[in-house]
């Protein structure tokens, strides 16, 4: 079984977190960020996490890092088309990518979130004309921003649900539950926008999942993984059609799961839970989505019939329009 060959649907990839790695060191070495440039394998542990990560602010580095680099127009359009070949080459022809207005334009004063938005949909619109892929863009609320950065970021993303398919809402879980959010995410809903919501990430987060789709209405959740021992959970899920997007290897290296061989996806999908697969942060856990098909082949037992059943969850619960969908390559 050729995994690279299976047409995929992907619906949570970050654009923040998929820098190519060839261009985060282009674009380092060009601001001159003091880097070990000549060492490959100490450059890469700079900037890349590819083991299970022993504190947040370790991963958090990398991110800031990768950034700090993303402070022009054209660097926006660059890494967005990349984003979208690096997923085509991977057999993604649907694919969401989210990202947060407010970190993505955070410490470049000069970069108004108009301006990053699109220089993005540039990049992406280069990509569908040179690939048969369809792309779309969900914005990002943070549970750590104040609120009214909050407002600032959904009055932004609501005033643009022409090109944003979604609103999501992501970071840390603990200590930061859905309600506060609540106002922002009923006016999305009634501007036309679907919702996913990042929830059930973290060990003690499964209940996350039941605020997020009773108070955020979430038509998604990003993770959900932790529901899997909670027969209450899993039937809520089901009983309001509710897809997981499911990110096997970044479950992996966040301890979300203590081992590959630990995650409860095949659980999920037996139970009869929508499930999907997802790479999350390709570029800053220098993996692809094929090593998330990887993990569940060899750990998991997946099978082609498998894959195919996920593939077909997340093209049916994929937000971008029908009439774009038939256009891609995914059959
Ligand atoms: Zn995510």
């Amino acid at each position: 079984m050729n995994l690279r060959n299976i047409a995929k649907v992907e619906l949570h990839r970050h654009l923040e977190g998929a820098l190519r790695f060839s261009t985060l060191v282009e674009l380092a070495k060009a601001a001159k960020i003091d880097l070990p440039y000549d060492n490959f394998k100490k450059l890469h542990e700079a900037l890349i996490v590819r083991s299970p990560m022993k504190d947040l602010k370790s991963v958090l580095d990398r991110l800031f890092t990768a950034q700090a680099l993303l402070k022009s127009e054209e660097v926006w359009e660059r890494i967005s088309f990349e984003a979208c070949e690096d997923a085509f080459n991977e057999g993604v022809s649907l694919l969401e990518l989210r990202y947060s207005p407010f970190f993505a334009s955070m410490n470049h004063n000069h970069m108004t979130y108009d301006k990053i938005h699109q220089s993005i949909l540039k990049g992406i619109d280069r990509a569908q004309k040179n690939y048969p892929m369809a792309a779309g863009l969900i914005g990002i609320i943070g549970r750590i921003m104040e609120p009214q950065d909050v407002k600032r970021a959904s009055d932004f993303i609501i005033g643009n649900a022409s090109t944003f398919l979604a609103i999501d809402l992501a970071d840390n879980e603990e200590g930061f539950d859905c309600k506060p959010f609540a106002p922002h995410f009923e006016r999305a809903k009634n501007a036309g926008l679907f919702v996913t919501v990042h929830g059930g990430e973290v060990p003690n987060g499964a209940y996350a999942v039941k605020d997020s789709i009773e108070l955020l209405f979430a038509d998604r959740i990003g993770h959900g993984v932790q529901i899997y021992k909670h027969p209450d959970l899993i039937e809520l899920v089901k009983k309001k059609n509710v897809t997981l997007e499911l990110c096997p290897l970044s479950n992996y290296l966040t301890s979300a799961v203590p081992r590959k061989e630990d995650h409860p996806f095949k659980q999920l999908m037996k139970s009869g839970v929508k499930v999907t697969i997802n790479s999350d942060d390709p570029g800053l856990f220098g993996s692809s989505l094929i090593d998330d098909y990887e993990i569940l082949k060899d750990y998991h037992g997946l099978g082609l019939e498998d894959f195919k059943l996920c593939n077909r969850n997340a093209y049916e619960a994929c937000f971008i329009p029908n009439k774009e969908k038939f256009k891609a390559a995914f059959t």
